[in-house]
């Protein structure tokens, strides 16, 4: 089979922001140094992306702090950044089962004022036809599938994912190999629990010695409100209800154009329950009085879920290795205290740009010059933010209460209040899931956290429902890209002790656990079709899981794990929070997953 290679410069992969701005960044550098009478030939520079478009697999908040656009680019109002408004207000709410009460101050981490209301799916769009505009090379529906290294260790290139291989791997009609993209520096901006990045960090232990990442998960809708009860502008966020004390979680509310409400729930990927659902979280969430009233009469018109990068300054790993870079939150630049990742993800991109301009023109791409990169990055605005807040998370493992004193010590003290205290830190958030029998729960049909969510089809939307509203579309006729390591746990092990949890944990409806019988075959083979129209919604069930079987005679029947990977929205959950890490998540065929317009 012959694969075709192509010779570029700089690779960037993954079309977020991070190296969007990397990417805008280095053609601003070369075009300078051009005007200075420095040649440094013809630069060829590529970004490749997983989504069918640049964007598609974009989703946030989001509130902007604009610091790290307005030094990529002064004067991005006049060029015509998309915007949903300037904050014009800012609301902290502690919400209890029944009860709303507004703080008097809002918490200095999420004081919103000078920002800016983004749907970052806009946002990151425009910056790919920016970067167009300024000669990168854009390739959607491109896949990094596997970094190519030399005999050294050294980081080439990337090898993009094959097209038009079928669900047994063999080749269909239209198959066309992937390309090597080879590139004297290699840029990680896959977001968070990069497939490669993860990779990568595992084969040169660049996180050794660093404490393990930490995630959450963030589950967002879009609304159309009948009026103007909520203005574009307004900013609230909420802690309480309906997490419990030793979960960490809270949500957001913001006011976009158009009467458009955005709002979502964050669940941390460490919780302890393992009946823990965090989509049901979010259904929970809006059930609340405070929220329901505001949803009234509107109308759910977007889905989305993705992980978030928790872990701060402690989880970060190595950037830099030879030939390659890690950037935005691939490498953990997000600040978990104010849950803001844009600014950094750009100014990370730009401090990787300044490091790769150098190392072109000393014609030198080893760890040796790209460790620059870090020493960037401590020079920068970025160190002394994430530093402040770098024990932020860790006070939460104590529960709620602890977590927000040790905020608040953080603040005052510059991040060291937790660090005197607790050295011991955090563990990797699936390692903090407990069993069943720690809860006292018999099995997981005992699951009574979300007894009084109805999910209506109204406020509340069962997984599915919400699934057909990340437009999410994958060819069905091709290899799992959700790769179960040990398929025996499933149904002995896992069952028994903690339930199967991935059932819960990801929020797109992907694994369901059935009656296998008659059928007996390898887990992971068997593929639900992708949903073609809303689903009707009746009753609290799913349309797309199958009804637990008739347990006869005191004899429950074999079960085996299904995969509904179609319906995956990319989100991560399942490779990070698997008890017994045995998923794992590779890209898909180019082009598949959701479409996050306006989110
Ligand atoms: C629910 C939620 C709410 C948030 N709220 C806010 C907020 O209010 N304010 C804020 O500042 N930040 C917020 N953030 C964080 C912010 O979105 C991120 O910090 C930021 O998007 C990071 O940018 P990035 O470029 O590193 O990664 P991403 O934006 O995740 O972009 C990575 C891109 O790489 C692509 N990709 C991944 N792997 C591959 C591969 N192997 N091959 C090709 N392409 C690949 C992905 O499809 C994606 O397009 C939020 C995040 C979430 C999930």
């Amino acid at each position: 089979m012959e694969r075709e290679s192509l010779e570029m410069d700089v690779v960037f992969i993954g079309a977020g922001p991070a190296n969007l701005s990397g990417a805008l960044y280095l053609t601003q550098l070369i075009e300078k140094a051009k005007a200075e009478g420095k040649d440094l030939g013809e630069i060829q520079i590529a970004v490749i992306e997983k989504g069918a478009s640049v964007g598609a697999h974009t989703l946030s908040g989001a509130v902007m702090d604009p610091k790290g656009l307005a030094e990529l680019m002064p004067d991005f109002i006049e060029k015509g950044a998309p915007i949903e408004s300037e904050v014009k207000e800012d609301r902290f709410l502690f919400l209890t089962s029944t009860r709303a009460f507004r703080s008097p101050v809002n918490p200095p981490p999420l004081n919103n004022h000078g920002y800016y209301i983004v749907s970052l799916n806009r946002l990151t769009a425009w910056l790919g036809d920016q970067c167009e505009a300024a000669g990168v090379n854009i390739f959607p529906e491109f896949p990094g599938a596997e970094l190519l290294y030399d005999e050294s260790e050294r980081v080439i290139g990337v090898r993009t994912g094959d097209k038009g291989i079928d669900k047994e791997g063999k080749q269909k009609s239209n198959y066309e190999p992937g390309v090597d993209l080879l590139a004297k520096v290699t840029v990680l901006g896959e977001g968070v629990r990069g497939s490669l990045t993860k990779k990568l960090i595992q084969r040169l232990g660049l996180d050794d010695g660093r404490e393990p990442q930490v995630y959450s998960l963030g589950v967002k809708e879009l609304w159309e409100l009948p009026d103007d009860r909520y203005p574009a502008g307004r900013v609230t966020h909420t802690l309480g209800f309906p997490s419990d004390q030793w979960t960490y979680g809270g949500g957001w509310i913001y006011g976009m154009q158009n009467r458009v409400l955005n709002l979502g729930y964050v669940t941390g990927l460490d919780y302890r329950d393992p009946l823990i659902d965090p989509h049901a979280e979010f259904q929970k969430f809006k059930s609340h009085p405070f929220v329901a009233k505001l949803l009234e009469g509107g109308k759910m018109i977007r889905y989305g879920a993705k992980a978030i990068a928790a872990g701060g300054w402690h989880a970060m790993p190595q950037m830099y290795a030879d030939g390659v870079l890690i950037v935005g939150d691939s490498a953990g630049f997000l600040n978990a205290a104010r849950l803001k990742g844009i600014h950094s993800a750009i100014k990370s991109g730009m401090l990787a740009a300044e490091t790769i301009f150098d190392a072109l023109l000393e014609r030198d791409y080893s760890a040796r010059t790209l460790q620059e990169f870090e020493h960037r990055v401590k020079r920068s605005w970025i160190t002394p933010e994430l530093r402040r807040y770098r024990n932020f998370h860790a006070g939460f493992r104590h529960g709620r209460w602890l977590g927000i004193v040790n905020a608040g010590l953080q603040y005052i003290t510059g991040g060291r209040a937790w660090g005197l205290l607790d050295r011991d830190h955090q563990e990797a958030g699936h390692e903090a899931m407990k069993k069943l029998s720690a809860f006292g729960y018999r099995d997981a049909e005992t699951n009574l956290r979300y007894q009084g969510v109805k999910f209506d089809g109204k406020l509340t939307f069962n997984k599915v429902t919400d699934v057909y509203h990340a437009a999410v579309a994958h060819d069905e006729d091709q290899p799992v890209h959700l790769h179960v390591l040990d398929t025996n746990v499933c149904a002995t092990r896992c069952a028994e002790e903690y339930g199967n949890p991935c059932q819960r944990f990801c929020p797109a409806a992907v694994y369901e656990m059935v009656d296998s019988e008659p059928r007996r075959v390898g887990v992971a083979s068997r593929h639900s079709p992708r949903l073609s129209e809303p689903p009707a919604v009746a009753g609290g069930h799913s349309p797309r899981l199958s009804e637990p079987p008739a347990v006869a005679g005191g004899h429950s029947p074999r079960r085996e794990l299904q995969i509904n990977f179609s319906n995956c929205v990319h989100c991560k959950t399942c490779d990070i929070m698997d008890p017994y890490q045995i998923i794992n998540w590779v890209t898909p065929e180019g082009g598949g997953g959701p479409d996050y317009k306006g989110m």
